[in-house]
Formats: C-alpha cells, structure tokens, sequence
C-alpha cells in the first residue's frame, strides 16, 4: 500500500462556553483535519489542535508543516511509521500537532489495512475508556455547582483548574468537595506555582482528598518539581513538562512525577505516545491520556490507546463535550457516561465529511 494524496482542511469550532485556565481563555478552537489516500482505496485520518499558548502551534502552521510532510509521505507505504517519523524529525523539530494529524491518519490506515479497530491492532481487548471531565476556573460557588452537576449525571472523576488564585483554589476545592463528596478529584495548576505556593497549595489539598495535582510549575522547572514531589502526600503529573520522549526520560530520571499526562497534540501521535507511556511504565511511572481541543476524531484515537495500554490509570477525554463537531464527522463513538464506547469498525473508527 502507498500514499498517492494528502489533503489538509481548516476548520474552525466554536465552544459552547470559554473555557478558562491559568494560562489564558480558550474560546474557540482551530482543527486541521488531514486526509491521507493510498493505492488501494483506502482513506486515514488524521487531526492536529493546539493552543499556541501550550504548544507554540497555530492551525497555520499545522497547515504549513503538513506541506513541508508531503515528499516524506507521497510513496511511502503507511506501515513505515517509524521512518516516518524520524524523516519527519529530521525537516522539523517539535510541530507535535502537525506530525500527530499525519501519525493518526497513518494509524488509521494501518488498522484498517489489518481489518482491526486500532485498539485491537495497537494489541487491546477492550473497547471501553471512562474519561474524567475537567471544570474550568471560575467562581468557587459556580465551579462546584458544576462539580455537583457532572457527579450526578454519572461522571466519577472530576479534574480541576487553578493556579489563577490562591484563595480563589482554596475555596473553589473546599466547596467542590462538599458538592461532589464521592468525586476522584484531580488539581491542574498549568504551571500557575512556585515550589514555595505548591507546597502550601499541597498542604491544603491534602484534606480534601485530591488525587493528584497537575503541572505544578512552569514546564522547564523539572528540579522544582521533584523537589514538590519528594515533599508531596499527593501524587505529582507532569504535563507542559513532557512533550516528548526525551522529557518523559528526564522527568523519570529526576523522579518529578508520578504519572506523566501524554498528549497527541503534544508528543507527535501514537507512535512517540507508545514510546513515552513505554518509558513511564519502565520507570513505574503511570500515565494518563489527555486532551487538548480536540474533536471527535482525535478523542477515539486517544481512546484507543488508552485501552491498548494497561499503563493509562486516568483518560482526561473530555474536550468534544465542550463544542460542536456534527458537522464535521459523520459518525464516531457511542458515549455512555462516563464511558467513550469505541467503535467495532476498522482503524480509529471516525467517518469524516470530508
Ligand atoms: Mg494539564
């Protein structure tokens, strides 16, 4: 099988409410979804999102990167993944939202080829990922009527933005779980500390149950964050922090986590997704698949990973409740909450209008 067309279309996807973190405002989002053709009639899918503000991408340079990917994958057959990927390191460094749009359409067609839904040809059984949902900064008051909410309609794990304000995260926890008592709690501060507001911050959470606290610190602070953890009750989850394989090693080295939040958007897709989750697992380090605003499409590939990988204890999924795609695809996973169901259908199992 050989790539004979790649096509990229821009789409723009408004959100039903802003989405509020320490690092800024999100309220709309760019997707670039990539079409990959072969020789023998079958299509792959691919997608990149990212905020510029976590990854340094925009939609155009996703755009621009697919151009620069064309020589490298015109020919080639789908399966040489990991030439792909090292010719693809070789013209640009980093772009892991543009080289995760072509890895995903590559994966797809790969499963595909092989008549597997992707779980099952990443080596899964499973076809069934829970995913927590995430609630925004805002009023402490507002954030744990959310809370209560979200547990009510069926959602167990619950991730929590801060690091905006210190007394406004105090109070926002201390009410959410009043409001959500039965809730696994997890703290995303987006960099928002220092070392010295962690270890308060820290020393707080610990009576409300938090099961982990997110990137504490900025991304290029991996002593401050050991130095957190070796103090911390709570276990510590890198995210800014790793993006790639080599961060993950360095994070694992400096024993600054415990588990490693791995994005698609991020790494470059499955194929360096594997390679960090592999690293994580061998340092006994646990993972976590997480989003950025992404659509359907690349929410099930993440989700097919996640049932592949015994070593994914959490499935941050939750950014396509959040804005309307139906235009978009035409057909993805069955969601019975708190559960992405994955489609039987070979590869990632996502039918694009397009
Ligand atoms: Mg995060």
């Amino acid at each position: 099988m050989r790539i004979t067309g790649v096509k990229a279309e821009l789409v723009a996807v408004s959100l039903a409410k802003p989405f509020v973190i320490s690092l800024g405002v999100i309220d709309s989002a760019d997707i670039v979804f990539v079409k990959i053709e072969t020789d023998e009639g079958l299509t792959g899918y691919g997608e990149g999102s990212a905020p510029a503000f976590v990854s340094g991408e925009t939609s155009e340079s996703i755009l621009a990167a697919v151009e620069l990917a064309k020589p490298i994958l015109l020919g080639a057959s789908p399966f040489a993944i990991a030439e792909i990927h090292r010719a693809l390191d070789a013209v640009m460094v980093r772009n892991g939202s543009a080289k995760c749009a072509i890895d995903l359409a590559l994966y797809d067609l790969m499963a595909k080829s092989a008549d597997l839904p992707l779980y099952a040809y990443l080596g899964g059984t499973v076809n069934r990922v829970e995913t927590d949902m995430t609630i925004g900064i805002g009023e402490p008051a507002a954030m744990a009527a959310t809370a209560a909410e979200l547990t009510a309609a069926g959602y167990r794990e619950l991730k929590i933005k801060a690091g905006s304000d210190e007394e406004q995260d105090r109070e926002a926890i201390r009410l959410i779980r009043a409001a959500a008592p039965s809730a696994h709690l997890k703290v995303d501060a987006n960099q928002g500390w220092t070392v010295a507001s962690a270890l308060r911050m820290l020393a707080y959470y610990a009576q409300f149950s938090v099961g982990a606290l997110e990137q504490p610190l900025p991304y290029w602070d991996i002593d401050g964050m050991a130095e957190v953890r070796a103090r911390s009750t709570i276990p510590i989850m890198a995210d800014e922090s790793c993006f790639t394989p080599q961060d993950a090693s360095r994070i694992v080295r400096a024993r600054a986590a415990d588990t490693i939040n791995i994005k698609l958007m991020k790494c470059g897709g499955i194929f360096r997704a594997l390679e960090i989750n592999a690293i994580a697992e061998a340092a006994n380090v646990t993972t976590m698949l997480g989003c950025m605003l992404e659509s359907r499409l690349a929410i099930a590939a993440g989700a097919h990973l996640v049932a592949a990988r015994r070593n994914f204890v959490f499935a941050d999924l939750d950014s396509f409740r959040d804005f309307d795609d139906s235009a978009q695809i035409k057909s993805a996973f069955d969601f019975e909450l708190p559960d992405i169901v994955l489609s039987q259908t070979p590869g990632i199992g996502v039918e694009l209008a397009f």
